[in-house]
């Protein structure tokens, strides 16, 4: 038998929890008349990629089931043991599809690790050029994002990247992660897309792509010097000289424009240089009047850059707006916050509370698909010196879910103190506040106002509060600019035309509640 399998159920072992599916139905699948052995894309060295000839492939029904021949073993538990880590990995990077199932067979006497996942759309088959373009980008802020936050190289070839249609998401289908790239080994990545895709030649095909790569990556490479290590990387790639004026156009697109890059835009802002005011703002939740208020407030008070701390929509009326603003604003760092991962995906837990639901069903039909693209690029965390900004809670390996208050922030302060920050930046409870640790276990919670950031033996949990929705009972949009200069804080509230977004919510049919609580500050 080319493909192995299990003589009985019992000799499956999935790996982690069950989802979706049961060794019945693995069984089942596995042993299906209609499956069919995939022999002809093993050992085939192509420029489709190719599969090693030891790998064993099988496609039944809708599903992709791998498995590699020098990988079967007699060692039960070590094997177990080396899934459930790439089982864990695959939980904190979202890096392969979530239905991907991890499981452990005995066949012809030994035990063999398998991955089963649903049929996915591959990339290199895309031949749409907006739909390659955004498939392009996503693979090159995918990459970037894994090596940077999660520490994995992961190879970028089309090959090795499929959609899955319905969730508008894109997953990595290789098995293999490798050491963390580098901005320059990414630009290589790009760029050898030119001689690869000789059927689009058009050079205004890739200045479109460079424009989109550099529109994608604002949020992730922010230094002058990675800009340079990606521009280096598509530069210095060998190519022959057939492709010299494609490559000029495409590095073009990525400059054009750049408040780095484009020295037309770099001599505007020139005489503005010096120590960064930073403008840290959280949960716009799609309520444009006071997104406005704040970015309106935070100009006169000349802050040059922002981080924005994720929920940039759900529950609010002007999602499409909202995120349009936030992605024009010059220096912007922006993370994905739940409500962003879930209106971007489409995919709306049943757990979570009607007035949540209803507005993610809502804005999800609102928002384009290239921005809900741009949301699901947004990264999962920020990491400074020594700080940190996170959506929800440091001590969440998910980022985004848990809750930083009364019952959490001690262990949250600890969590810090163990990985050496001394700030941790967070959003997501809508309401301002600052923690503190003295030492490793005296804490205290500060009065609103300025504070002093990265002082000896103190470390911190400062939440800005909400921009469009705040919970704190004043209604006022909130927010916090971080000087850094002199490393202090400050808390800022202003007023909005709260109305205006309540007189929106009522048109658009969102549920009343949602404009009431605004009123309230609630
Ligand atoms: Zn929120």
């Amino acid at each position: 038998m080319w493909f192995p399998r299990p003589e009985k159920i019992e000799d499956i072992h999935i790996i982690g929890k069950v989802v979706p599916l049961t060794r019945e139905e693995l069984f089942a699948l596995l042993h299906d008349t209609q499956a069919r052995e995939l022999k002809e894309k093993v050992g085939v060295v192509s420029r489709g990629g190719s599969a090693k000839s030891t790998t064993r492939l099988l496609e039944s029904q809708d599903w992709f089931f791998k498995s590699d021949t020098t990988h079967q073993t007699d060692d039960f538990d070590a094997l177990h043991k080396q899934l459930e880590t790439t089982k864990q990995i695959a939980k904190r990077t979202g890096i392969w599809h979530p239905h991907k199932t991890w499981f452990i067979m005995k066949a012809q006497g030994k035990w063999w690790p398998m991955t089963g996942c649903p049929t996915l759309h591959m990339l290199r088959q895309i031949t749409d050029e907006d739909a390659l373009l955004q498939g392009w980008t996503q693979m090159i802020n995918f990459a970037i994002q894994c090596s940077r936050t999660h520490q994995y190289g992961i190879d970028i070839n089309p090959s090795n990247f499929g959609y899955d249609v319905a969730r508008e998401e894109m997953y990595y289908v290789d098995e293999e992660l490798y050491p963390p790239l580098t901005i320059t080994e990414v630009g290589e990545a790009a760029v050898a897309r030119i001689p690869e895709n000789h059927q689009h030649v058009s050079e205004a095909f890739w200045g479109r792509w460079g424009k989109q790569l550099q529109l994608h990556l604002r949020t992730t490479l922010m230094d002058l010097e990675d800009w340079r290590h990606l521009i280096d990387g598509i530069r210095d790639y060998p190519l022959t000289s057939r492709w010299t004026s494609v490559r000029k156009t495409f590095i073009k697109g990525i400059q054009e424009g750049h408040w780095l890059l484009d020295p037309s835009v770099r001599r505007k802002t020139a005489q503005k240089q010096r120590a960064e005011r930073i403008c840290i703002f959280s949960d716009i939740h799609g309520n444009l009047p006071a997104l406005k208020a704040v970015l309106k407030e935070a100009t006169k008070q000349n802050v040059d850059s922002y981080i924005f701390l994720g929920d940039l929509v759900g529950y609010g009326p002007y999602p499409q707006e909202c995120i349009d603003q936030v992605r024009a604003l010059p220096k912007i760092k922006c993370l994905r916050g739940n409500h962003d991962q879930m209106i971007a995906t489409g995919d709306i837990p049943d757990g979570c509370n009607r007035l949540a639901r209803e507005s993610a069903r809502w804005s999800h039909q609102r928002i384009s698909d290239e921005n809900k693209l741009w949301l699901l690029s947004n990264p999962l965390e920020i990491q400074g010196d020594s700080w940190i900004a996170v959506h929800g809670a440091p001590q969440d390996p998910e980022r985004i879910y848990a809750y930083v208050y009364e019952m959490t922030y001690k262990d949250n302060l600890k969590y810090l103190y163990q990985n050496k920050y001394k700030l941790c930046l967070y959003g997501h409870t809508h309401v301002p506040f600052i923690y503190r640790m003295l030492g490793h276990n005296t804490f205290d919670k500060l009065p609103l106002g300025s504070i002093h950031l990265f002082e000896e033996d103190s470390t911190l949990l400062i939440n800005p509060g909400s921009v469009g929705q705040p919970r704190d009972r004043d209604p006022r949009a909130s927010f916090a600019i971080w000087d850094q200069n002199q490393q202090e804080l400050t808390f800022h509230r202003v007023e909005y035309e709260v109305e205006e977004t309540m007189e929106a919510i009522h048109q658009s049919g969102l549920p009343e509640d949602l404009a009431i609580r605004l009123e309230m500050g609630w």
